[in-house]
């Protein structure tokens, strides 16, 4: 696969990982998609659902990696790949580092609490590449959180 190929599904799958975090938003569910993809196949999709589940561990990215786990029948997830709408939190980025993903694709920054990157802590900095996505995927995933934040208020 080349790197044009590459781009092209990345954008895809952040495109699917949007959808997911549509469907967060209109659960009440603070708006975050996130999908494992191995060798080509999506193995674990799945948004926010602290709400529905009373959990507040129950991030996209969580659910999404615990699914992944059961299709490989492994902890391990040394050839997967995590799309995610958002910039993961401190809780998201340790559960990646403990998995071994392989690479992060995640769409928009959080300066407020992201920790791929984002402005106070970068525990995945040293630990997997990670990789911004385009520019329209980014912008479109602020989008979904401001309409988010509008109706959920600042949790
Ligand atoms: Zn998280």
């Amino acid at each position: 696969m080349n790197s044009y190929d590459n781009r092209q599904s990345d954008e895809s799958y952040m495109r699917d990982a949007l959808r997911l975090a549509v469907k967060a938003y209109e659960a009440d569910e603070v708006p975050v998609g996130a999908i494992v993809v191995r060798a080509g196949k999506i193995i674990g999709r799945a948004y926010n659902q602290i709400e529905l589940l009373k959990d507040a561990t129950a991030h996209a990215e969580m659910l999404a990696l615990t699914q992944a786990e059961a299709v490989v029948a492994d902890w391990r997830l040394i050839d997967c790949d995590l799309y995610v709408t958002k910039e993961p939190c401190v809780m998201c980025a340790g559960a990646l580092v403990h998995v071994r993903i392989r690479r992060l694709i995640f769409g928009c920054a959080d300066p407020r609490s992201g920790a791929a990157g984002g402005r106070r802590i970068m525990i995945l900095e040293t630990y997997i590449f990670v990789h911004v996505v385009e520019k329209n995927h980014a912008l479109a995933c602020h989008r979904v959180m401001k309409r988010a934040a509008r109706i959920l208020g600042d949790q």
